[in-house]
C-alpha cells in the first residue's frame, strides 16, 4: 500500500492500524471539523486519509459493572453532552461537551479528534484532566494508556506518534460531588478565552485544569492537594496564584495575556462557588 493516495475507510481498528503503518503520509480523519478546515486552508495536505467513521468498536459510552466509564474515541460531542452516565464529579465532561461551539459542530466533532487536535482553546482537554482520565492509544505493536495530565505536550502537540490511534478515553467511577466546566468566551460557543474544569468530590478530593492560558491545559498536583484539603479563602487564593504562575498565555484577538491571567483566580473562585451552590460538594 506504500505510496497510495486517497480516502481509506477501514471497518476495524486492526485494519486502520495496518493502513497507518503502511501509508507513511496518511492522516486520520474523525469528524473532520478541524481537519477539513485545515486542509481547505492548506495548513495540512495529507497524501491519504484514513477515515475512522466506519469502525463501530470506536463509538459509544460504556460503564463497567464497577462504575468506570469508557468513551469510544469516535463518540460525538452531542452524544457526550446528553449522556446520563456523567454524574457527580464527572458532570464536568458533559458540561464541557454542551459548551462546544454549536449544534452543527457538536454533531460532527468527536472526543478523539478534539484531544488529538490539542488546540489550547478546546473544551475537552482541561475537562478530561480534571476528570482524572486516561487516554488509551493503540499502534500496530500494542496498546497502552497515558494519564490525560501527561498527554498534551505543546501547542497542537500530544504524546501521540503519527502511527498511533487514540481508541478511548477512560474515566474513573464518578464520585458524589460536582463537576463544573466554566468557559469565558466572547460569545456563547466561541473558543475559550479562559476555561476552568473542576471536579470536586463530596469527600474533598478536588482536581482543577485551566484551558486557554498556555500551550497545554494547566494543572498542578500541588493545586489539587491544596484544594482537596480546603476550599477556604486562603486555600483558593493560593491555588489561584499557583495557577497564574504556571500560565503562559498569549495576546490574541480574543483577549490579552494579562486579561487571561486576571481571569484565572476569579474563575476558579466562581467554579468552586458553583460547586458548593449545587449542594453536592
Ligand atoms: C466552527 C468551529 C467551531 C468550533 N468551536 C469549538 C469550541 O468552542 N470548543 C471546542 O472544544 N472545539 C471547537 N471546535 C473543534 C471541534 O471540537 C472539533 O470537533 C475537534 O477539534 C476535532 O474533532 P473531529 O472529530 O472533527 O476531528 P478531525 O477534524 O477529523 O481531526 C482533528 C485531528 O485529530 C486527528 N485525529 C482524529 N481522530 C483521531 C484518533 N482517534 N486518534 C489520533 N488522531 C486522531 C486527525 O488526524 C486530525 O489531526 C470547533 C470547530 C469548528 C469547525
Amino acid at each position: 500500500m506504500k505510496g497510495k493516495a486517497g480516502l481509506f475507510r477501514p471497518t476495524t481498528l486492526a485494519e486502520a492500524l495496518e493502513l497507518l503503518a503502511t501509508l507513511p503520509d496518511a492522516k486520520l480523519i474523525a469528524g473532520g471539523a478541524s481537519l477539513v478546515a485545515m486542509m481547505n486552508a492548506r495548513i495540512v495536505e495529507p497524501a491519504a486519509l484514513v477515515d475512522l467513521a466506519r469502525i463501530g468498536e470506536l463509538t459509544g459510552i460504556v460503564q463497567s459493572p464497577t462504575g468506570e466509564i469508557a468513551i469510544g474515541v469516535m463518540t460525538r460531542h452531542c452524544e457526550i453532552a446528553n449522556a446520563a452516565a456523567f454524574t457527580g464529579t464527572l458532570s464536568v465532561i458533559a458540561d464541557a461537551a454542551k459548551q462546544i461551539a454549536n449544534a452543527t459542530v457538536r454533531n460532527m466533532g468527536t472526543i478523539g479528534g478534539a484531544i488529538a487536535h490539542a488546540d489550547p482553546g478546546l473544551d475537552f482537554p482541561p475537562a478530561i484532566i480534571a476528570a482524572q482520565a486516561t487516554v488509551e492509544i493503540a499502534s500496530s505493536t500494542g496498546s497502552g494508556r497515558i494519564p490525560a495530565r501527561e498527554f498534551f505536550v505543546d501547542w497542537y502537540t500530544t504524546r501521540l506518534d503519527p502511527r498511533e490511534i487514540i481508541v478511548a478515553v477512560h474515566l474513573p467511577k464518578p464520585k458524589p460531588g460536582a463537576g463544573i466546566y466554566l468557559k469565558h468566551a466572547r460569545v456563547a460557543g466561541d473558543f475559550a478565552i479562559v476555561s476552568i474544569a473542576l471536579s470536586s468530590a463530596r469527600d474533598g478530593e478536588t482536581h482543577v485544569a485551566v484551558g486557554g492560558c498556555g500551550p497545554t491545559p494547566l494543572s498542578s498536583l500541588e493545586v489539587d492537594t491544596i484544594l482537596s484539603s480546603s476550599h477556604g479563602e486562603a486555600a483558593v487564593a493560593q491555588a489561584g496564584e499557583l495557577l497564574v504562575a504556571l500560565s503562559d498565555p498569549i495576546d490574541d484577538v480574543r483577549g490579552s495575556a494579562d486579561y487571561r491571567r486576571k481571569l484565572i483566580p476569579r474563575m476558579l473562585h466562581r467554579a468552586l462557588f458553583e460547586a458548593s451552590a449545587r449542594g453536592d460538594a
